[in-house]
């Protein structure tokens, strides 16, 4: 090779690795980032559009696995999501250094981001809401203030109050009996629902996301459900209420994981509020209706933070470098949290996967269920648990498993096919995966202390 073609080579080369400058993206701007760390890793990256906003704009993703577009049974699917408020821009362009960063040092043969790309399926979303940004951005451009100049998607809409509105049946049937799991969607949600959030629903509804985070800015906390809470609105005061999930202690640790790994979000004290090791429930903050955070948790699988991640809502550009570096430890270390807990396969006797088999496990009110693949996740802390798969027209299968704090523990499950002289003439009709939640025991919420503080003064929401 001659010199000449060399040095061109590695122009070529250098030009292609260029790091994300650190600057504001606008919309043409991220599609091109987006493609060009594709076309730098193009074996461990994918570009998919899930749907469009309101002006006709992409909702793009950047996939990062060791086989792009496919699930691997065991291999859990985790996803980012960023700008859901098109004026709050920080977490939309910290999801496009993250992907440069997971890229380049995929490259470099870092062994950290090797293993986590190659045992997890990640999807980073930068903009859920980019015809809000155009708008925000173009007032910061103008120097036009507004705290909450394009927040909302076009057609004036918060997106982050635009979800269906799962927790009013599961606070009644936490109250009457019932499950707190896999609620189905109203029948007519379409038409209730902006094109962003019909795209993310049909989204989270497509793969079997285990963890996930959304990103936001305006306060620094890392927010856990549920962000909706059990108590009303009083004489014209927002009352406000812890109000946990019966994964409540995974939820803190999983915030604190972030906060922590954060340069300064676990001090507490920032923009003027204070929260206790940077993390918060969200309706102990403030009460919030029909919000991405409880539907995933309440329809899916999927269990989601959000991640509240700097004061200024648009951050000034020269302020981006530090950010980053304040969060990148933290952006990679959530998604390692997904590989915790227990996973493993649903079979019957002749090694075939069953899908929507249902994981419960004792003293935690809230399921799981394998994926297409007759995989399944759970996320638990450490600690031995009794645990129960079922599946219609099978024999449940109970185990104890023991969890430690590292790797997930693996547990198969091979159901057997129920007889049918066997079934109890008491057996609730139908008693597969409905019938069952249906007949559960309700676990009371006795340890739930029903605080009710307060609304502390808001700058507005977040
Ligand atoms: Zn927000």
């Amino acid at each position: 090779m001659s010199d000449l073609v060399s040095i061109f080579l590695h122009l070529l080369l250098f030009k292609l690795v260029a790091p994300v400058t650190f600057r504001h993206h606008h919309y043409d701007d991220l599609v091109r980032m987006l493609y060009k760390v594709h076309n730098e890793c193009p074996h461990i990256t994918r570009v998919y559009s899930i749907g469009r906003s309101v002006k006709g704009r992409h909702l793009y993703v950047l996939e990062f696995s060791d086989y792009p577009g496919i699930h691997e049974p065991l291999e859990p699917e985790v996803k980012y999501v960023g700008n859901m408020h098109g004026n709050e821009a920080l977490g939309r362009e910290l999801l496009l250094q993250l992907s440069e960063f997971l890229c380049e040092e995929f490259r470099n043969r870092n062994p950290r981001i090797v293993r986590l790309v190659e045992d997890t399926r990640i999807h980073v979303m930068p903009s859920m809401n980019p015809d809000g940004y155009e708008v925000a951005a173009a007032a910061q451009e103008r120097d036009v203030s507004g705290y909450l100049v394009g927040r909302n998607n076009a057609n004036g809409v918060d997106l982050n109050r635009n979800f269906p509105d799962l927790n009013t049946y599961i606070y009644y049937n936490e109250k009457n009996g019932g499950p707190n799991h896999h609620l189905p969607l109203p029948d007519n949600w379409k038409s209730q629902v902006e094109p962003e959030t019909q795209a993310v629903i049909q989204w989270i509804r497509s793969f079997n996301f285990v963890l996930s985070a959304n990103l936001h800015g305006g306060a620094v906390v890392a927010n856990y459900p549920y962000d909706k809470s059990l108590e009303h609105r009083v004489r014209g005061f927002r009352r406000t209420a812890n109000t946990p999930t019966p994964d409540d202690k995974l939820f803190q640790k999983l915030a604190k994981v972030y906060s922590y790994a954060h340069g300064w979000m676990h001090q507490g004290w920032n923009c003027g509020d204070y929260f206790p090791d940077g993390i918060t429930n969200g309706a102990s903050w403030y009460s919030l209706s029909k919000g991405m955070q409880d539907f995933n948790y309440l329809h899916t699988n999927c269990f989601e933070i959000t991640l509240e991640l700097s004061c200024d809502k648009f951050p000034l550009q020269g302020e981006l470098q530090r950010e980053w570096l304040g969060n990148r430890e933290a952006l990679i270390q959530f998604l390692e949290q997904v590989h915790q807990g227990i996973k493993g396969m649903v079979r019957d006797e002749n090694y075939n996967n069953l899908a929507d088999a249902v994981i419960s496990v004792s003293g935690i009110n809230h399921d799981v269920t394998s994926g297409a693949h007759g995989d399944y996740f759970r996320l638990l802390l450490p600690g031995t648990y009794t645990v129960t798969a079922t599946a219609p027209g099978f024999d449940p299968e109970t185990v104890s498993v023991t969890v430690g704090p590292a790797e997930p523990k693996l547990v198969d499950f091979q159901l057997k096919r129920s007889t049918p002289q066997a079934a109890p003439k008491r057996r609730i009709p139908n008693s597969g995966h409905r019938g069952r939640v249906l007949a559960e025991k309700v676990q009371p919420r006795a340890a739930r202390k029903k605080e009710t503080m307060m609304k502390q003064p808001q700058r507005g929401p977040a």
